[in-house]
């Protein structure tokens, strides 16, 4: 049998599993949705949300991509962030990046993997712009380690300078957002830091206009 015949079978086993703990499970899981975090993470098959929180279908709203960035031109994932925000009104934003990333590790190196270069651009911009605290660390694992918790904290920096993130906190004092890190070596998440609504967004740049609409 392949693989992903099996994985179908593993579907319809599960199926029987939650029907058998809920009968009317499926009824209340197709009705709505009302998740109370976004996830922004790492498209690495290793990271699953669900898995390593432990959380069940409709608790979490889903973004993932190369080493769980938030760019301000990124449409996807401005959807994505304005969607969850203001129609689901989730609480809590959380970008979880991973040590051992192999986006951020690219980004440390001089080798072109194609396209995907343009898109780690923004990682080696984060480097440059901490490339003493980076670079004083003791050895390669050490470096790309620090790297990833910086990228992460630049990330829901990067969240707080949306208009759509300023806009919520004024009417509604949510989301919450917080920089996490997963550690795939025991399993742990270590979190890095959290942005609450009451603190305006640090750099008056980037603080828009948004309470005189
Ligand atoms: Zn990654």
């Amino acid at each position: 049998m392949n693989r992903y015949e099996q994985m179908l079978l593993e579907n319809k086993a599960w199926v029987e599993e939650m029907l058998e703990g809920d009968p009317a499970f499926f009824k209340k899981l197709s009705a709505s949705q009302k998740p109370e975090f976004l996830w922004i993470g790492c498209s690495d098959s290793r990271v699953s949300p669900s898995e390593i929180t432990q959380t069940s279908p409709g608790e979490i709203f889903i973004h993932r991509n190369v080493a769980n960035l938030v760019v301000h031109t990124d449409f996807n994932l401005l959807s994505v962030l304005q969607y969850a925000v203001e129609v689901l009104e989730i609480n809590h934003v959380i970008v979880c990046g991973h040590y051992g990333c192999g986006g951020v590790h690219a980004a440390l190196t001089q080798q072109s993997y194609g396209m995907i270069d343009i898109w780690l651009r923004h990682i080696k911009d984060t480097y440059c712009a901490h490339k003493h605290e980076v670079d004083t660390q003791p050895n390669d694992e050490a470096r790309a380690n620090k790297l990833v918790e910086i990228n992460v904290r630049q990330q829901v920096r990067n969240l707080a300078k949306t208009t759509i993130i300023q806009k919520a906190w004024k009417n509604r004092q949510r989301p919450f957002l917080h920089g996490w890190v997963f550690d795939m070596k025991d399993g742990i998440i270590r979190p890095q830091m959290e942005i609450t609504p009451h603190q305006p967004c640090d750099d008056p740049v980037y603080a828009y206009d948004v309470f005189k609409k």
